[in-house]
């Protein structure tokens, strides 16, 4: 009998986070576009004498992740040196957060969608975090025409650190973990959480095991994946990998695996036999750091309701189906706009959410703005719905008017009288070209009245063709039945 094996996986992520300035100087934190060392000063680049003065958004930008990762703040949690050389690390250490941290425990739910699970219900899976703390990053090296070059810009940006437990059991759960850490990460806005840009880095852990023991076999660590797809295909290959070595009867070796984008394959970069000794101690040039009761409410009060909680009031109190839901919660802006349009309309919620998911979506996605930078506001929207829902305009008429709100940044009602793209409702008017279109088409006159009746649809087309698709279309059809008797 074959064996069954499940998977084991912990995530290891780095944050920035998204201060302005570094977190112990005054230097700016996000070079992306700058040039090499041109964002450093004596602090970062640990010249002798130097002190370190904590940056207290760090602090804040990190309450809010750890509150909203459900973890306990700490009153009190202290910086500690970690002691290693290396070209990118001018000072010979990194400070960091080792036995007292910032924050313990925690978790991130994961919706599994009704189709993702076996038993077709869906639910909500928490992957829990050991710990969560802050600390600086180090600099970069890189290669170039067989010398080494260093850049100290990224020395000094904030970063959180969090582990999670060894809960995740596939590749695909890892993505998910990561896609919900993203969302919350944006939707606070502490960082861009943006993988291609590593200003969100994750490594992986994984080891294998029989299904349904609870043994933690030897792991492998996978490093320097940056994407989320990237991630989900090491953790997938490493997998199979194992299987294959234990069904040779190999043991797992506990190396660390890098990940080379370009070929898709995992290779060696070192076998790890101890773990480094990294000689932490205290920082002694900063004082232990205090998190009193009113300086957390203070930072708490900037808590949102969470995008799992928000989708699930959405799915609730608006009945809203599931898919509509995750769309709608996917970032904060969009959430925000639908439940402003929504208190604006008289009508079918339902109805705004698939105007925003397929139609203002697609065309905020075209013009690369986001939903607060749009001219169509919630109320343009709102008032744009209403009047189809008038019968003032048709449908048609509705979604080729949605450019031309963006555009001139005009009401629709305004545009609809400018453009002359009301529905033509007058009973005369209408019936004039009915009776026109019936008098020119003898033949198919002959053919409804024989019993082709299906030929109504083509009787409405040319009336509409007549009146530049603004005619009432179940006026249309009514005058013409009474015509064609
Ligand atoms: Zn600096």
């Amino acid at each position: 009998m074959s064996v069954e094996y499940e998977a084991v996986i912990g995530l290891e992520t780095h944050i920035q986070l998204n201060t302005t300035t570094k977190i112990f100087c005054s230097c700016k934190a996000d070079s992306w576009d700058d040039a090499p060392n041109s964002n450093i000063c004596p602090v970062c680049t640990g010249l002798p004498g130097v002190l370190p003065v904590l940056n207290r958004k760090v602090v804040e930008k990190a309450v809010l992740l750890a509150a909203a990762m459900h973890a306990e703040i700490q009153v009190l949690s202290f910086f500690d040196r970690k002691n290693y050389f290396y070209p990118d690390l001018p000072k010979g250490y990194q400070i960091s957060q080792y036995d007292h941290s910032l924050a313990r425990r925690g978790y991130l739910e994961l919706p599994i969608p009704a189709s993702a699970d076996p038993n077709g219900k869906g639910y909500v899976r928490a992957v829990h975090i050991h710990k969560l703390h802050i600390e600086e990053d180090a600099g970069k090296t890189k290669k170039e025409r067989n010398r080494r070059y260093v850049d100290f810009n990224r020395c000094g940006v904030p970063l959180v650190e969090m582990v999670t437990e060894p809960d995740l059991r596939t590749a695909e759960e890892a993505g998910q973990y990561l896609i919900r850490l993203r969302q919350l990460l944006r939707w606070l806005g502490i960082s861009e959480g943006d993988m291609e840009k590593g200003n969100l880095r994750c490594d992986a852990n994984v080891s294998i095991r029989e299904k349904g023991s609870s043994v933690l076999n030897t792991k492998t660590e996978i490093k320097n994946v940056n994407s989320i797809d990237a991630v989900k295909d090491a953790i997938q290959k490493e997998i199979e990998r194992q299987i294959r070595e234990v069904e040779k009867g190999h043991a797992i070796k506990p190396w660390t695996l890098d990940w080379d984008d370009n070929a898709g394959v995992l290779r060696m970069m070192r076998s790890k036999e101890t773990e480094a000794d990294y000689r932490y101690f205290h920082e002694p040039d900063l004082l232990p750091l205090e998190i009193s009761a009113e300086w957390q409410a203070d930072i708490l009060e900037g808590l949102p309701e969470l995008p799992l909680e928000r989708r699930a009031r959405f799915m609730r109190d608006l009945q809203i189906p599931e898919y509509d839901a995750d769309i709608l919660t996917a970032d904060h802006d969009l959430a925000d706009y639908f439940e402003r349009t929504i208190g604006l309309y008289k009508g079918d919620v339902k109805k705004i959410s698939n105007w925003l998911m397929n139609d203002v979506l697609r065309m905020r996605n075209e013009w690369g703005m986001s939903m607060s930078e749009m001219k169509l506001t919630p109320a343009y929207l709102a008032e744009l719905v209403q009047l189809v829902d008038e019968g003032k305009i048709n449908i048609t008429t509705a979604k080729n008017l949605l450019p031309k709100i963006q555009e001139s940044g005009k009401n629709p009602r305004t545009l609809v009288e400018e453009l002359g793209l009301a529905v033509v409702s007058d009973d005369a008017a209408i019936r004039a070209i009915c009776a026109k279109v019936v008098a020119q088409n003898p033949v198919e006159v002959k053919s409804y009245r024989e019993g082709k009746e299906t030929l109504i649809g083509w009787f409405v087309g040319q009336v509409m063709r007549e009146l530049r698709g603004k005619a009432d279309p179940k006026l249309t059809q009514q005058i013409l039945k009474e015509l064609l008797k």
